[in-house]
């Protein structure tokens, strides 16, 4: 289905120069290219497809355009591209095929599609709930509705979906200076269902929660803690239940900890859809327990509990590099009280998922914990998101999960 360019005829050729320091970001394989570093913008309208030249004029490749992110321009091709929407038809297609020819999303239903830099479609996120698809949209370019209805009709194409939901930020529409809009269906009537990932199965409702609903990113993370899960488990910040219910067909009981009472509702619905697996609890007990995690995990080391797995899954501390002190604090709090109420022998599952704190960080704040614990602990597996979350070797903005799971010596 050929269609027209997003960029009108009067803009047939908008192109930008950019500095020194911009060319050298292209050249080290990063898409991104910042305002400061653009020297000339010539008839560019908001999330055009561009030209990107060096400051004599030697071409260098195509991006879309942003007239109002800090990121001025993302690179889409490092040769011509004349057709914008058909671009971003062939690479959802391409997104597909890596995914399903590399066989990264067997054992589930529920996967991510698209994950915009990663999969060379910068602004565009598209994640599968079984027959429910739902999208993000985070830039200019990706909103124009050429390309908004060429991403509608290849999802179809592919999927056959019974709906197409759309997920609204509306921090980075205004960011993006892109007219406010709701979430809501594209297409189709459906907006919630059920997903089975690893043989657990979930309610997704695409209207509500966190992300896209489910941290999809954690999946292959849920699958491998409960290879190593035994005993008693804990599941701190555990939202609708994503690694508990993985844990409960290993451990004799689980309780889940969280400050949402919806996510805690959620997750007990999501318990009674896992009958079998509640049942494999051999009588032990599934709790949902509404608290604060500091203060649960600090009342609970002074009870002196004790547990044989932990998983600790915290939101994101370092939103910005700004916060990364005291983002670094809070995660050795938090290890350092589960590795004390871990039994010898047991498990901790201990995840990062802010991009700012560098696996090399995490190890490190995970490290002094045990040694304030008076720990050794082993690292039986070092983890980042599922595979379906491609990260690019040379763009270390689309690594931004860390995930390990440690067995304790003594
Ligand atoms: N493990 C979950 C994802 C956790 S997201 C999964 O795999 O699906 C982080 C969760 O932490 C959210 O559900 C949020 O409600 C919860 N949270 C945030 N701050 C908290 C706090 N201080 N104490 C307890 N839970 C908290």
């Amino acid at each position: 289905m050929p269609k027209k360019p997003v960029i009108s005829a009067k803009h047939a050729e908008p192109s930008v120069k950019l500095s020194i320091r911009g060319v050298n970001r292209l050249q080290a394989r990063h898409p991104w290219v910042y305002r400061s570093d653009i020297v000339e913008a010539n008839d560019v309208p908001p999330g055009a497809l561009v030209r990107v030249h060096d400051q004599r004029g030697k071409f260098l490749g195509t991006a879309l355009y942003s007239s109002s992110s800090q990121i001025a321009i993302r690179m889409v091709s490092h040769g011509s591209v004349a057709d914008l929407p058909a671009l971003v038809a062939e690479r959802i297609r391409d997104a597909i095929a890596y995914r399903t020819g590399n066989d990264l999303v067997r054992n589930t239903d529920a996967y991510r599609i698209v994950f915009s830099e990663a999969d060379f479609l910068p602004g565009l996120i598209v994640d599968r709930y079984n027959d429910v698809l739902s999208l993000q949209i985070l830039t200019q370019a990706m909103d124009a509705a050429p390309v908004r209805e060429v991403i509608v009709q290849t999802l179809r194409e592919e999927f056959q979906p019974a709906g197409i939901v759309q997920r609204v930020d509306a921090r980075i529409r205004e960011l993006e200076q892109l007219p406010a809009r709701p979430s809501g269906l594209l297409w189709g009537d459906k907006s919630s269902t059920d997903v089975t990932m690893n043989g657990v199965r979930f309610h997704h409702d695409g209207l509500e929660g966190q992300k896209t609903g489910a941290f999809l990113d954690q999946r292959e993370n849920y699958a491998a803690a409960a290879e190593y899960a035994h005993g008693e488990a804990l599941d701190v910040f555990c939202y609708q239940g994503g690694f508990a219910l993985h844990l409960a067909a290993k451990c004799s009981s689980v309780t889940g900890v969280d400050s949402s009472r919806p996510a805690l509702e959620i997750a007990e619905k999501n318990a009674a859809l896992n009958a079998t697996l509640i049942a494999a609890l051999n009588g032990g007990e599934l709790e949902w327990i509404e608290a604060n995690a500091f203060d649960l995990l600090r009342d609970y080391a002074a009870a002196n509990r004790r547990y044989d797995t932990i998983v600790l899954d915290p939101p994101a501390f370092a939103k910005t590099k700004r916060d990364l002190e005291k983002a670094l604090g809070g995660y050795k709090e938090l290890n350092l009280r589960a590795m004390k109420m871990l039994r010898p022998g047991g498990i901790l599952v201990t995840c990062c998922c802010s991009y700012h704190v560098s696996a090399a960080d995490f190890l490190k704040v995970v490290a002094d914990a045990a040694q304030d614990a008076h720990r050794t602990l082993r690292v039986v597996e070092n983890r980042g998101a599922a595979r379906d979350h491609p990260m690019l070797l040379n763009v270390p903005e689309t690594s931004y999960l860390r995930c390990l799971i440690l067995s304790a010596n003594d």
